[in-house]
């Protein structure tokens, strides 16, 4: 055989990683602690009602109820999600993996739109780690007063404060560890068996592990999480291009920075820009980055610069938006265009994706059916000279309740049907019904007949399931 060879080239690949620089601030080295500063304004005001009603839907959800049961119950040991109304069992697979698709086109298009906000508004590592530096500022004080007590020597004051804010982070880890377990067994109970030492060993587990989780992440790990282990962070910039929304230092407005007097009227003059070099931009961030060095991975999209800038903007008597929201396009004067085609595929693919989803849910009947022939003989003949073919109906009620159902078969022939025509079954059980047909040979020329078994609960005709199978004359 004729063996052609390919030419192999070694392409250099050049990949250039932009680190955040830290001369400017002088405090960030990936070694060390980010102490945060707390700043105020439209964005921070924004992402705290956000962080607030997901926090309030996470807390409260487990505990409504619907019909009797918990409305939103992931029960993995009996293989069925509670969903309200809906209970998804193993073969409604297909429907949360609608979800999954929905939930990542969504994501797709919000970042392709307007950059990493998923990421600083609503992620869960976000909202915990921002309530966790809640916790910090409130028992230790602001930025400066925290980088003060870790660099003191230990003192009683130094160890209860460090204490208290660990028995806060711990005590809101295990609330968190107690109400993620609760999706998935019964909440009420869970919260009383656990406090009483009654609870499972798997409870106790899945709890104190997701204490430990909650508790690293958001009290240690914090953005090393969103630099170095989300995956999001790496593959976010191939939804990227110039019409996207990101936060964005106005170089050309800011440079030369340095600091002046509130007074200086005259600094432009003098070669200066609007940037007084405060360094407020970067003791805000919460990934410890300088916005002023250019986009970054780092940046989660919080908008937390924007206000500290904006506030410095107004103390000093300047416009504001020399960080902003901004456009690659609109940062080099040309016009930013919302609705382009990347946007837009996102868009149709999501409308697409969520209409085949209402329509699954829609066209969802909560019951399933399997025939199952008689694999001993296709047929049989009795003694008054009929031929007998018999089935088992294996009928699965995938609804909340006990459902009575009646069967029937259809056919060219009329059938004499051997068995119970009514069946009641619970809410997630299978039921096999064994079944017999039987028809005299004469009636039809066929030697086998097409029929079509149907299952109908009994008060909602609009429940119905028919699934056809063959009736063997014989002969
Ligand atoms: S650079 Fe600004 S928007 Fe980006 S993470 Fe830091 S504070 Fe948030
Ligand atoms: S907050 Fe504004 S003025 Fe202050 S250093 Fe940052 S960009 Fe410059």
């Amino acid at each position: 055989m004729d063996q052609q060879k390919i030419d192999i080239k070694n392409i250099p690949v050049h990949v250039e990683v932009h680190k955040p620089d830290s001369s400017h601030s002088g405090h960030y080295n990936p070694r060390d602690r980010i102490y945060v500063r707390a700043v105020k304004g439209l964005h921070q005001a924004i992402r705290r009602y956000m962080g607030f009603v997901f926090m309030g839907l996470f807390m409260l959800l487990p505990w409504l109820q619907y019909d009797g049961h918990q409305a939103i119950l992931l029960d993995i040991t009996e293989q069925k999600f509670n969903i309200f109304a809906l209970t998804l069992w193993p073969q409604d697979f297909t429907i949360l993996a609608w979800l999954f698709i929905i939930a990542a086109y969504a994501l797709f298009f919000v970042t392709a739109f307007y950059g990493r906000v998923w990421c600083g508004y609503l992620c869960p590592q976000s909202v915990w780690t921002f309530i966790f530096i809640w916790f910090e500022e409130k028992i230790q004080g602001t930025r400066n007063q925290r980088i003060k007590l870790d660099n003191d020597a230990w003192s009683v004051s130094k160890f209860f404060k460090k204490a208290a804010t660990h028995f806060c982070w711990l005590a809101f880890s295990l609330l968190t560890a107690l109400i993620f377990v609760g999706y998935f067994t019964p909440v009420g109970p869970l919260f009383i068996q656990f406090f009483t030492f009654e609870a499972s060993f798997w409870a106790v587990v899945s709890v104190l592990f997701f204490t430990l989780c909650t508790y690293g992440n958001a009290g240690w790990m914090r953005e090393i999480m969103c630099t170095h282990i989300c995956p999001y962070a790496r593959f976010q910039s191939a939804m990227f291009d110039k019409d996207t929304f990101t936060v964005t230092y106005d170089e050309k407005r800011g440079e030369n920075r340095g600091p002046r007097s509130r007074k200086d009227k005259d600094y432009k003059e003098k070669g200066l820009g609007d940037c007084i070099d405060c360094n407020l931009c970067v003791q805000v961030c919460p990934t410890g980055i300088d916005i002023r060095n250019g986009l970054q991975y780092e940046c989660i999209n919080c908008g937390a610069c924007i206000d500290a800038c904006d506030d410095t903007m107004s103390k000093m008597g300047y416009p504001p938006g020399l960080i902003s929201y901004t456009t690659e396009h609109s940062l080099n004067g040309k016009p930013t265009r919302v609705l382009r085609p990347k946007l837009l595929g996102y868009m149709l693919v999501l409308v697409a994706v969520c209409v085949a989803f209402a329509w699954t849910l829609y066209s969802r009947v909560p019951l399933e059916m399997n025939i199952i022939r008689d694999r001993g003989e296709l047929y049989r003949e009795t003694n008054e000279g009929l031929v007998e073919n018999t089935y088992t109906l294996s009928i699965s009620n995938k609804s909340q309740h006990t459902v009575q159902f009646d069967l029937s078969v259809a056919g060219s022939e009329s059938f004499t049907w051997i068995g119970p025509q009514q069946v009641s079954i619970s809410a997630g059980e299978t039921r096999s019904v064994p079944i017999s047909l039987a028809l005299d040979p004469y009636s039809t020329e066929q030697r086998s007949l097409d029929i079509r078994f149907t299952v109908q609960q009994a008060d909602n005709p609009d429940v119905k399931l028919a699934q056809s199978t063959t009736f063997f004359v014989g002969r």
